[in-house]
């Protein structure tokens, strides 16, 4: 067996960081950025007011009450054609421009419009900038908005198409294909005939790839046939840029992923000193890295968190391919015996009164339980020896 690091960083170094393009901004969900991005002009590009009201003087409201008269309006995208003199107001909508000559706006809840509009009765007085949101307040020209390595959120790319910047330059979004192996796998909703399965890992495992903001593609069920694995993998390693089998790597007869891997690539098979997920093939074949992922359905979850995953991020461009655990605490006994692994338990993480999170078993513990995977929303990493007693800290992957 070898240690998780090593095996990690040997499939680090199988995976290369993607190619670099301009990609639409609808399009860039998720994607890293791989330059700065530089606001070129101010944000707000102009004084503008925060509220609906009236834009004034405030030296003309000091002693208010008092009453000013109206010299126009200026609606949100109007381009202001009064001026506010001395004793002189102007209604003004959010987002308005503020008019040359007012320094300040009333809101509307206080203040009294006449009837007939000519004048308008300020309750209250304010001071100079009151509601008004000053050019460049939130963005000045020039300032780098994101730094490459930026994982890009709906947020970002409201800013950055606020500050114009239609296409995004960033690491192209990665193809991943995703095969099940498996003579006993069906997919279908029929009554099973004895012997048989429904493959839930590669539904799993795409939607694993999506949530990271990869494309997943779904390259179906092969057989246990070296010759089907074969080109299958092929097939996959020329279609996709990185590409998730799972079943096939263990010790069994029929396991021929392991065998066409290392006849076809430039593959190491591991045997990891974790539990679940010892076995790992991981190869590249023509440049496009294959992760051989273990059957049974918590392996190959716990198989993708601690290899693809990473694997993958690092070619989506992420400064940081690794994730670290947080620290949490057992809130129950997170027992297990020795037998020289460090176990990826599922368990079920709550907040706790001091901010830490609280874990416990969230079901079975067998490799082949995935409710409760399901069920729990982390994994702890209990190192090998006798488990973590309550109270005791522990560390967490969440899910
Ligand atoms: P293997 O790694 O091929 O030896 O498979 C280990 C265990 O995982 C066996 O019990 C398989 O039936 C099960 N298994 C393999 N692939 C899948 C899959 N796609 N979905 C659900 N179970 C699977
Ligand atoms: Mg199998």
């Amino acid at each position: 067996m070898i240690p998780l690091e090593e095996a990690r960083t040997f499939v680090l170094s199988g995976c290369e960081v993607g190619p670099t393009e301009l990609v639409p901004v609808d399009d860039a969900l998720d994607l890293v950025t791989s330059e700065p991005i530089a606001a070129t002009g101010p944000i707000p590009p102009f004084d503008n007011t925060a509220m609906d009201g009236f834009a004034v003087r405030a030296a003309d409201v000091e002693h208010a009450p008092t009453t000013l008269r109206m010299v126009g309006t200026v609606a949100a995208g109007a381009r202001p054609d009064v001026e506010v003199a001395s004793g002189e107001a102007v209604r003004i909508m959010t987002g308005a421009p503020l008019p040359p000559g007012a320094d300040a706006v009333v809101m509307v809840e206080l203040t009294s419009l006449s009837d007939d509009g000519s004048t308008v009765e300020i309750s209250t007085p304010v001071p100079v900038g009151n509601h008004v949101r000053p050019t460049g307040d939130d963005l000045q020209p020039g300032q780098v908005v994101f730094e490459p390595g930026t994982t890009l959120s709906a947020a970002h790319l409201g800013v950055c198409t606020s500050i114009g910047v239609y296409d995004v330059p960033v690491h192209a979004r990665p193809r991943v294909g995703v095969i099940s192996t498996g003579d006993e796998l069906v997919d279908s909703p029929a009554p099973l005939e004895i012997g048989q399965i429904r493959d839930s890992n590669r539904h799993t495992l795409l939607a694993l790839v999506r949530s990271m903001g990869a494309t997943g593609v779904d390259l179906g069920v092969i057989a246990d046939d070296e010759d089907q694995i074969r080109s299958a993998l092929l097939d996959a390693a020329a279609r996709c840029d990185a590409v998730v089998t799972s079943g096939g790597v263990s010790m069994g007869d029929f396991d021929y992923v392991k065998k066409v891997l290392t006849e076809i690539g430039d593959m190491r098979w591991m045997q990891v000193a974790i539990k679940p997920a010892k076995p790992l093939a991981f190869g590249t074949v023509g440049g496009t890295p294959i992760f051989g992922l273990p059957g049974n359905p918590v392996s190959s979850m716990v198989s993708f968190e601690l290899f693809a995953r990473p694997g993958i991020r690092k070619m989506m461009g992420h400064r940081q391919p690794v994730e670290p655990p947080i620290p949490g605490v057992a809130r129950a006994e997170l027992r297990r015996r020795p037998d020289g692994k460090t176990h990826f338990a599922r368990v079920t993480a709550v907040p706790d009164t001091d901010g830490r999170y609280g874990a416990s078993f969230s079901g079975g513990q067998g490799s082949h339980q995935l409710s409760a995977m399901a069920n729990g929303n982390a994994l702890a990493i209990i190192p090998d020896g006798d488990g973590v007693n309550p109270g005791e800290p522990v560390d967490l992957i969440l899910l």
